[in-house]
């Protein structure tokens, strides 16, 4: 006799969503976890629009009491500055509508009422509150086991089995999902062992007090700054007052550029222009933490023959924006029925596993590739300069761009050249 039905490595979004989903559904769950909860994660703590319809997804009023219970900031939109210090305040607010008749196929613009919605559609939550309140969602379940504290060190799969060791113990399961991060044990012992850098980028954050001049309306920062292109800076208000602000960069870049990222945050925040006088008067509440996001931009096969993977471990942060909880989630909830639909059929084979793969490549195959497009861009600072330049001056521009951020399908026109040919002559 199997210990386990299933077993999940890792207890973060992409975990705690997977066991969330499957719950109640005659599976035996055991989730093995390296940390005691509540732990902290390296992160921005940035929950966007797809973090809140992934909650309102999952069973049993998650999401009400996420709304009612959980210490978080609302955030109604994003401030960019672009490398010449210039910058948009682009809400989060659609105030665009999809027209389809015989002679017309595009947005329009709406009537200023229709601009009010009831929610904000994102939050700043710290990840040792945001991951902790999922994470305790899954003691209502009997059939969910979970095995804190433990880290696992290898995965082998048997015939008809998969075998997994922890410093102490071995665990038996039909099948295994590994949701354990981005340096995943699971991915390495079954998939794809050596990723190149470039499909990586680092990031720093710390939480600071006393930041100056934050947007009255808590939109995200982002800043983009010459030295990090197509990486940013950013400072996301957060609760009590405090800030979390941080800087991503590509890994390859790190490396060849020899970047210490400890100090060149320190540089940032104490010389640079736009940021000094900000956190002149500041506090830095314990110390700044780096962390690596693995990229979209890498394919490889994200399941196999008694296994699948997800969220950062199966790479699929964005590349643009570096967002990865609503896509973790996200990759949980399309596992969860894809591994109940191998249960029904008792069939864990490569094969019936691949549907996984297919399903993650129709949910991001072409929303990374759009973003990965977006992230080339950004390399280029006169090209940020002038989105940023144009849309200050036109409020219509203003409000496509926020559709455009926002709506999928929207976003492929930021990846056309002829949308900024258009700008030119705007
Ligand atoms: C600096 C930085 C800033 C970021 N900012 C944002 C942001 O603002 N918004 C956003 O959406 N995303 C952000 N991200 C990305 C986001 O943090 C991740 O994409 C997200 O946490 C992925 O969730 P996950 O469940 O796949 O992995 P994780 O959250 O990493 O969870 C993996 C879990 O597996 C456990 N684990 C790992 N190894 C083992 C092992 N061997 N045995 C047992 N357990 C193990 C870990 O302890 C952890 O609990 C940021 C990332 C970084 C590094």
């Amino acid at each position: 006799m199997l210990d386990f039905d299933l077993l999940i490595i890792g207890a973060g979004p992409a975990g705690c969503t997977l066991a969330l989903k499957l719950a109640n559904k005659g599976l035996r769950i055991g989730i093995i976890e390296k940390d005691l909860f509540p732990r902290s994660k390296i992160c921005g703590d940035a929950l966007s629009g797809k973090v809140i319809n992934a909650l309102k997804r999952l069973p049993d009023g998650i999401y009400q009491d996420f709304i009612a219970r959980v210490e978080k900031t609302p955030s109604e939109g994003i401030r960019f500055i672009a490398p010449n210090h210039h910058h948009i305040d682009v809400p989060f607010f659609i105030n665009y509508k999809k027209v389809e008749c015989q002679d017309y196929d595009g947005w329009v613009p709406l009537p200023p009422t229709f601009k009010e919605i009831a929610e904000p559609p994102g939050y700043i939550c710290r990840r040792s509150v945001f991951d902790q309140f999922l994470f305790s969602k899954l003691s209502a379940y009997s059939d969910v086991k979970v095995i804190g504290g433990k880290r696992i060190r290898s995965a082998i799969i048997n015939d008809d089995h998969v075998v997994i060791t922890t410093d102490d113990n071995e665990y038996t399961a039909k099948m295994v999902a590994g949701a354990d991060g981005v340096h995943s044990i699971i991915r390495k012992n079954l998939s794809s062992p050596i990723v190149e850098k470039r499909h990586f980028c680092l990031g720093i954050r710390g939480y600071f007090q006393n930041i100056a001049n934050l947007h009255p309306k808590n939109f995200i920062e982002l800043i983009f700054l010459k030295p990090l292109l197509p990486g940013y800076f950013w400072i996301f208000p957060s609760a009590g007052g405090q800030v979390n602000a941080g800087f991503g960069m590509m890994q390859n870049q790190v490396l060849k550029r020899k970047v210490n990222m400890l100090r060149l945050f320190e540089d940032l925040i104490h010389n640079h222009p736009l940021l000094a006088p900000r956190f002149a008067n500041s506090t830095l509440i314990g110390k700044p933490e780096a962390h690596s996001l693995p990229m979209g931009t890498y394919k490889f096969t994200r399941s196999g023959n008694r296994f699948i993977l997800l969220g950062d471990a199966a790479f699929l942060v964005d590349p643009f924006s570096g967002e990865g909880i609503g896509n973790a989630m996200a990759s949980g909830e399309i596992a969860s029925s894809i591994i109940l639909d191998c249960f029904l059929k008792n069939d864990f084979s490569a094969d019936a596993l691949n549907a996984y793969n297919i399903r993650i490549q129709k949910r991001f195959g072409q929303e990374f590739r759009t973003t990965a497009i977006m992230q080339k861009l950004a390399r280029f600072p006169r090209l940020m300069n002038l989105v940023v330049n144009k849309a200050g001056k036109n409020r219509e521009l203003r409000e496509l761009l926020t559709a455009m951020i926002t709506k999928e399908e929207l976003k492929k026109k930021l990846t056309q050249p002829g949308f900024y040919a258009r700008l030119l002559f705007r």
